[in-house]
């Protein structure tokens, strides 16, 4: 079921986009050449902890997860695309790393994904992180009321395409309220027009995320991380997005 929020509502979702926000700025901050992605976890537990916030993660076990997440955030690297379970492994020089974090304050959940590399890049990488992004705006722009859900996870595709990487349709965007995960799904590819007519009040993540050289995973031994069928490096771009009477807000924007 979709749930629309008041107005009042997305503004108390604010607090919540806020912090996650910071949270991704200060992870990225702190990631170097070297850096434990456990220390990467720790920097994000030790704000919940202070800003008195629930991690989304720590307990999550859906049926696809091993069993529950035991981290607050998600570390993806290289070949590792989406849910990657923070372990002990220090940063490589020229290694892209995807963050995503999800968070609830005041009972309203925000979720934000954001990749970046560490140290050299190479200019394939610096490009797909790109094409994460410019879709990501591609698909905030579709997010207005009179438009369909497919013409976001149409916008979404089309950037793919235009980059010349195909899309993976297992994972995409979700609703986001008092839990992480509602309806509806949004496709990060789709035909326009089509599908679910977008109302003032739906919030929903927007999360397009591809990889180098397939559209197909499988999940690591650990139960949890999603990895590249070919060994591809992929990359995640993701906010939080309120269809408001004045057009998206983005609740998890970085300054
Ligand atoms: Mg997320």
């Amino acid at each position: 079921m979709i749930e629309l929020r008041t107005p009042a509502e997305i503004e108390a979702m604010r607090p919540a986009g806020k912090f996650v926000a910071s949270v991704l700025d200060a992870v990225r901050a702190s990631a170097s050449v070297g850096t434990n992605l456990l220390e990467l976890d720790r920097v994000a537990h030790d704000m919940i902890t202070k800003a008195g916030a629930e991690s989304c993660y720590i307990d999550y076990h859906p049926s696809f997860g091993g069993s529950p997440f035991g981290k607050v955030i998600c570390t993806s690297i290289n070949d590792a695309v989406l849910h990657g379970l923070p372990h002990d492994y220090a940063i490589k020089d020229g290694d892209i790393v995807s963050i995503d974090f999800a968070a609830s304050v005041n009972g309203w959940v925000a979720d934000s994904a954001v990749s970046f590399i560490v140290g050299t890049p190479r200019d394939e990488d610096l490009r797909i992180i790109e094409a994460t992004e410019v879709a990501l705006e591609a698909g905030i722009a579709q997010a207005v009321v009179g438009n369909k859900l497919g013409d976001i996870s149409a916008a979404i595709g089309d950037v793919a395409r235009s980059y010349g990487y195909t899309v993976n349709m297992d994972f995409g965007g979700h609703g986001v309220g008092r839990e992480m995960h509602g309806d509806p799904h949004v496709p990060n590819d789709g035909r326009a027009g089509r599908g679910y007519g977008i109302r003032e009040g739906l919030v929903i993540a927007i999360e397009p995320w591809f990889m180098l050289g397939t559209d197909r995973i499988f999940t690591d031994k650990d139960g949890w991380t999603l990895r590249s069928a070919d060994g591809s490096r992929g990359a995640h771009s993701e906010h939080t997005v309120a269809i408001t009477a004045d057009g998206p807000l983005v609740l998890t924007a970085r300054d």
